[in-house]
């Protein structure tokens, strides 16, 4: 028989299922706050995978992600064990935040410890409590608030394990970037966990296709890490569009900005991605591509300031041809990933290409 599982000071035996609560600071009104956290301790080893959504309190896809896996019949009969944490950062996600109350980021603030800041002392639970406990783990994001994020992967490729989990999420890009201090991944990566993040969509917003994506990206790494049975017959894997830079093209004036290019869209050097005006009717100047890519983000505010950021753009070096077809592939909209009622779900369906 497979060892326990200890969390939280709770043991779960193999082959059994619970929800820890994790304790945090309290509220100043004497409220006590936890941190919910599912476990599934299949009676079979395996990997230990932890999944994470709102470690950015407001960024919502990751939630709703973690839930749907979670329905998943299959899934409560892994191999190896899954940690699901729908929430790590409570507080930001009652007031709709990406910050901490005090005024932190939550994922520039790992290892953490006991007795830093708030922001850090939640790095230091989860870290020690959750992350240190797992051998995998996938790291779910959207875009910052009124921005959005077409589907990608961020992960270090050099890494083969890392690679291998990237590459069977099976989302349109994966880009293979540097791990910025603080973050979660950064410590995990300390610790010998192989980490990936998914980031999709925009904070504060349910975006179906990315929703639908990350759902499928994680039953596909956890078929990979044999956790759950392979498939006999293919899915219909196929290349990501791997890119080893990517750029954000910022406004070179102050104005109203009119897009004519949104996400998922393949662009040539010195292509138009939109205009920016003058409010009163004077001039009108493009905004043209730096480098030729797809448009990974963009803003979703039309006024901006001369600098900000407008369009995040990915270099590539697959071939033309396979980057057009993965594309026009998700502007389609996608089959139900879950065992809802497809016609329920569908007229919600948002295209990215709009
Ligand atoms: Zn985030």
């Amino acid at each position: 028989m497979r060892e326990a599982f200890t969390i939280g000071g709770v043991t779960i035996k193999a082959g059994k299922q619970a929800q820890v609560d994790l304790p945090i600071p309290n509220l100043y009104t004497h409220d006590p706050m936890s941190c919910p956290v599912y476990v599934i301790h299949g009676k079979h080893p395996g990997p230990v995978l932890f999944l994470s959504g709102a470690i950015h309190g407001d960024e919502i896809n990751g939630v709703e992600i973690i839930r749907r896996v979670l329905k998943r019949k299959a899934v409560h009969q892994i191999h190896g064990t899954l940690v699901a944490v729908p929430v790590v950062n409570i507080f930001g996600f009652i007031s709709k935040t990406r910050y901490l109350p005090d005024r932190r980021d939550l994922n520039r603030s790992f290892p953490g410890s006991e007795t830093g800041s708030l922001a850090a002392r939640i790095a230091n639970i989860f870290l020690t409590e959750v992350v240190s406990r797992c051998t995998h783990g996938i790291d779910l994001h959207t875009a910052a608030i009124h921005r959005d994020n077409f589907p990608q992967i961020r992960a270090v490729l050099g890494n083969p394990e890392v690679a291998r989990m990237a590459r069977a999420f099976n989302s349109p890009v994966i880009l293979n970037t540097a791990i910025v201090d603080g973050t979660l991944r950064k410590s995990a990566e300390k610790l010998g966990i192989q980490v990936i993040v998914y980031e999709a969509g925009e904070a504060l917003r349910f975006d179906e296709v990315a929703i639908r994506v990350g759902v499928k990206g994680i039953i596909a790494v956890m078929r990979e890490l044999n956790m759950l049975p392979k498939l006999t017959r293919s899915a219909g894997t196929r290349d990501a569009f791997e890119a080893t830079s990517s750029t954000w093209v910022r406004a070179h004036k102050s104005g109203i900005l009119r897009a004519s290019k949104t996400l998922g869209m393949r662009v040539a050097k010195g292509e138009s991605l939109g205009v920016i005006s003058d409010p009163f009717g004077g001039d009108e100047e493009i905004v043209s591509a730096s480098v030729e890519g797809i448009i990974i983000g963009r803003t979703n505010i039309p006024l901006v300031n001369e600098g900000e950021a407008l369009f995040h753009l990915a270099r590539f070096a697959n071939s033309d041809e396979v980057v057009a077809g993965q594309v026009e592939e998700l502007q389609n909209p996608m089959d139900p990933g879950t065992e809802l009622n497809p016609a329920a779900e569908l007229p919600n369906v948002q295209v990215l290409n709009r």
